[in-house]
This record gives C-alpha cells, structure tokens and sequence, in this order.
C-alpha cells in the first residue's frame, strides 16, 4: 500500500494524547471535518469512520487508527472508555468533544459517540496475489457509494478475498461507503487498478475470470466455478466496457421473471458471489 501522506496539523501526529475540544474553530476539529472532501482525503491518505463499532473493528483489524473523537456524554460508557484507551495505548490521539462539534464533523443531527480518523490502505493488483487465494470481485466504475460499501459487506460475510476497483470509482474511503459496510471494510482487502492495467494483468492471471452481464446467454447457475477467481460487475448505468466484457472467460446472467430491465448492483453481486461459493458455505 503507498505510504499515506502526513496531515500538516501537529495535533493529528501527536502519538497518544487526550485533549478536550469545545471549539468549532478548533484547527484539529476543521482539518477532521475537511476529511469529508475526498480530495482531502487523497492529499492525507487518511479518512473517516463514525460508531464505536467501527472504531473497535478497526483496532481489533490492527489498522491504523490516528485519532477518535468521542462526545463527552459517551466517554464513560464502558465500550467507549475501552476502546478510546485501546486507541490511545495504540498511539492514536483521542479528542473530547461536545454534540455540536461531533454534528459538525459528521454533518449529522443526531451523530454518532465516536469518529475515528483511519490510515488508508489499498493496493493495487499486486495484492490479488498477495492475500488469501479466493473470489476477487472487479468493480468497473462503480458510481454509487451505498451500492460499494454494500458489495464490501457482501464481500466480507460470503466469504470473497477481496475487491478491485477498476477504472473510475467513486472512493472507497468516502464516509457513505465506509458506513454501508457495516464494520466490514476493516476485513476486505481493496485495490484498484484502469482497466488497461487490469487487462495487461489478466492476460497472465490463471483463475477463471466471470463477467456478469446483462447480454449474457449463459444461466448463471450452469457454470463450474472453481477458485481463485474474478468475478467482474458492470456500471450502474453503462454495465461491464466490451474490453472488460471481452476479457472474461464466461459472461453468466442471473435469470431475472418481472419486469424490471436489471438487478442492483449489489444485489447481483450478492446473488453471483453466492453462486460461485455455494460449495464453500455451510451453517
Ligand atoms: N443498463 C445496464 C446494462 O445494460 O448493463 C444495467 C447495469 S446493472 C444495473 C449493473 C450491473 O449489475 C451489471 O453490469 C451486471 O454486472 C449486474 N447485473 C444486474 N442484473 C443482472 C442480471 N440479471 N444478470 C447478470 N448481471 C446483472
């Protein structure tokens, strides 16, 4: 993963700490609100994540956590306290702060107790080979953030290694996609790669690639699957590029009985990840 850069604040590098803040104004408070903004996020390699829960998978992932914002009516609450001391024994900064600061940052009404400020990690296609062999699922530009973070979650609970993004997506590390995982994002490895890398790399990949696709011919459920494997999905809108579409090895359709034109992205890739892993699932 590339190195993240720095963030300028002073605050943000300081291992450890605990300072109280009450202060919209505060230049810690604004730099962790500018993290809303993804070419703020790009320039720090850092991003936001909001819940205890989260804060906590984080920390029990082992990733890197640099600060937790924590509202002052929640700091004694158990969970809360034991994970803001996890955070600071890890050399993350934890920060006090009153609702309206915690509104601020989550541009949220009713926000959450805890906002964590995390380290961005993501690959390129070298971490395909990198982790454990299994089901890659191929996001060519995925535009939603909901529709991402959903198929992150999905990636998580059936079981896949990881998920490539290909081409132009919308970002990974945007607080609307970190929050439809569900925790899961800290479990998922991601990487990224433009299709012409994905396409120079497929030619020597060895696993089976599968395109889902709404021209497809073959039922879905007749293929012989077998890992390691790509699983690619199309654009919302566009579905998967013909070079995309070219370079798979089967282009599978779920067979579909009303009226709708297509299924949502993320319930497709549901319904595919659960097909090809079917035999690798038990209760
Ligand atoms: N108008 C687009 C098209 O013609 O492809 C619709 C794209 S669909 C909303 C988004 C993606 O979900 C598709 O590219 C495909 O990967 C997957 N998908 C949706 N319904 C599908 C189905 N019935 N069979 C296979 N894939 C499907």
């Amino acid at each position: 993963a590339p190195d993240p850069v720095r963030p300028p604040n002073a605050d943000l590098q300081r291992a450890g700490a605990f300072k109280a803040v009450t202060s919209l104004a505060n230049p810690t408070i604004k730099e962790i609100r500018a993290l809303q903004l993804r070419k703020h996020r790009a320039e720090t390699g850092l991003f936001l994540g909001e819940g205890v829960k989260l804060a906590a998978d984080a920390l029990a992932a082992g990733w890197p956590v640099r600060t937790l914002v924590v509202a002052s009516d929640a700091i004694a609450h158990p969970f809360v306290a034991r994970t803001a001391a996890t955070a600071r024994a890890r050399g993350a900064l934890v920060i006090e702060a009153n609702e309206a600061v915690m509104a601020k940052i989550s541009r949220r009404d009713n926000p959450q107790t805890v906002i964590g400020v995390f380290e961005q990690h993501i690959g390129g296609l070298e971490a395909i080979a990198a982790a454990r062999p299994g089901i890659w699922i191929a996001l060519e530009a995925v535009r939603d953030p909901g529709n991402l973070g959903t198929i992150v979650r999905t990636a998580d609970a059936l079981g896949a290694a990881g998920v490539l993004l290909v081409g132009e997506t919308t970002d990974p590390f945007g607080l609307e996609a970190v929050r439809a995982t569900m925790g899961s994002f800290f479990h998922v490895p991601l990487a990224r790669a433009s299709v012409a890398e994905f396409l120079a790399w497929r030619k020597s990949y060895r696993g089976l690639v599968v395109g889902t696709h709404l021209a497809g011919a073959v039922d879905i459920r007749s293929v012989d699957y077998r890992e390691p494997a790509v699983l690619a999905m199309g654009n919302e809108q566009a579905g998967l590029s013909p070079e995309m579409a070219a370079a798979c090895d089967h282009l599978v359709k779920i067979p579909m009985a009303g009226q709708a034109d297509s299924l949502n992205l993320a319930i497709s890739t549901g319904i595919a990840l659960f097909e090809m892993r079917r035999g690798k699932l038990a209760l």
